[in-house]
């Protein structure tokens, strides 16, 4: 984007191209139209596999099946595709940032190879490693230890058949369960799972899953053998998230986004929003403004911090992780009452779209299950 916009700029990362790696694999809506607004929508697009429809589906029941208008795609193929993207004019230095020395008007990036680069303003968006973090004394302050557990895995039909669904979101049948929910979801590689449970790191559970994923998935959701018919899971990969926020960020001449300013949980879905929200306000709104006068100090980077959009994001983030762990884990009246209050949602708004598609003369958009 800086590129694009003619702004001099420099990439360092000591990935080439960027490895497999299990993180966000699938965009919603909300995550499109803010990739919309990067300029880089339509690389992804065609990278990516859209879901044509979505099936929500709870105690082995389908409640609704609706136009789907999420994308999936794995997050080596999204960050390589957008690095496809980056204009020749910017130089792309494979290694590892090691220190920042902010000196004013002029911060000096020292690199694994030893080598200075010079630049007036430091974009630090190097995820989760908090070592640079560190030494530039910004802290982190965990919010939530181990709030949630990811784990993907590829996902086949026992017999190789096709599925029965284009993608499917299978919500637990008890809270007892301790598992937000399950997505499938197509990818140019097949068929991926990726099912968010609330768990200790060390639940024999977990070594379960990993050994014997088929019968550990059909037992926690016994209704889903119903939709999916039998499955065949590889490569699994658990992945626990901290939740996070910087401390002490507030610095001339740095400027942290995405994880390395804050981490979401996956399961609320929230990270993409977070990090496309981050880079663009920061390259259509402050960078330019910023670099139209002297000087990089403290209350210009402020400003992005203290940004009403960034700010709106990463509440909405927060809350989000917050509410959807206690209203898939909290047991008591209130939480038994809002768990049936979305299911009976969904299932009305399903009910409606399949009337008013028979209305329409049209097919009712449903995934049946083969009896
Ligand atoms: C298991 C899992 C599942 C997730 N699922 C979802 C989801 O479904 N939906 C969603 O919205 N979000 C999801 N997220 C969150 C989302 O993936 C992240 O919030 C987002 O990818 C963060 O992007 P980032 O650019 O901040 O960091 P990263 O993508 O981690 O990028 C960091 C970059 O910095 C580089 N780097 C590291 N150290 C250095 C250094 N010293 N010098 C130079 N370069 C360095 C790395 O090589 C890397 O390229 C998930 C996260 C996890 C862990």
């Amino acid at each position: 984007m800086l590129g694009r916009a003619g702004i001099s700029a420099v990439l360092i990362d000591p990935h080439t191209v960027y490895p497999p790696d299990f993180r966000c694999e699938k965009m919603d809506a909300s995550q499109v139209e803010l990739l919309k607004k990067t300029g880089l929508a339509d690389a992804i697009f065609a990278a990516a596999t859209p879901d044509d429809q979505l099936s929500i589906a709870r105690l082995g029941r389908l409640v609704e099946t609706r136009p789907g208008r999420q994308y999936g795609i794995l997050y080596d193929a999204l960050v390589n595709t957008m690095r496809g993207q980056i204009s020749p004019q910017i130089d792309f230095l494979v290694a590892k940032a090691t220190s920042i020395a902010p000196n004013g008007s002029r911060q000096r990036v020292t690199l694994s190879s030893g080598d200075p680069v010079d630049a007036r303003l430091v974009v630090v968006s190097n995820g989760l490693n908090a070592g640079l973090r560190h030494q530039l004394g910004i802290k982190h302050e965990v919010v939530s230890a181990c709030h949630s557990i990811s784990i993907g895995f590829d996902v086949k039909t026992a017999d190789n058949s096709p599925f029965r669904f284009k993608a499917l979101t299978y919500f637990p049948e008890r809270p007892s369960n301790r598992m937000a929910y399950c997505a499938f979801f197509p990818t140019a590689k097949g068929m991926r799972a990726n099912l968010f449970v609330y768990r200790e790191i060390d639940d024999p559970w977990l070594r379960q899953m990993r050994q014997s994923p088929e019968s550990t998935l059909f037992t926690a959701f016994p209704g889903l053998l119903k939709l999916s018919g039998p499955l065949s899971i590889g490569d699994v990969k658990i992945r626990p998230v901290d939740l996070y926020v910087s401390r002490g960020h507030r610095q001339g001449g740095v400027v942290l986004i995405g994880d390395a300013f804050a981490t979401s949980c996956p399961a609320a879905g929230t990270g993409t929003n977070k990090v496309f929200t981050d880079v663009e306000r920061l390259c259509n709104v402050y960078i330019p403004r910023w670099l139209a006068t002297d000087g990089m100090g403290s209350e210009k980077i402020s400003a992005f911090y203290d940004d009403p959009v960034k700010l709106a994001c990463d509440t909405a983030s927060r809350k989000q992780a917050f509410y959807l762990r206690a209203l898939s884990t909290q047991v008591g009246p209130l939480w038994h009452l809002r768990r049936w209050a979305r299911f009976l949602v969904r299932l009305g708004s399903g009910t409606a779209r399949r009337l008013l598609m028979k209305s329409a003369g049209r097919d009712a958009i449903v995934a049946m299950p083969r009896s």
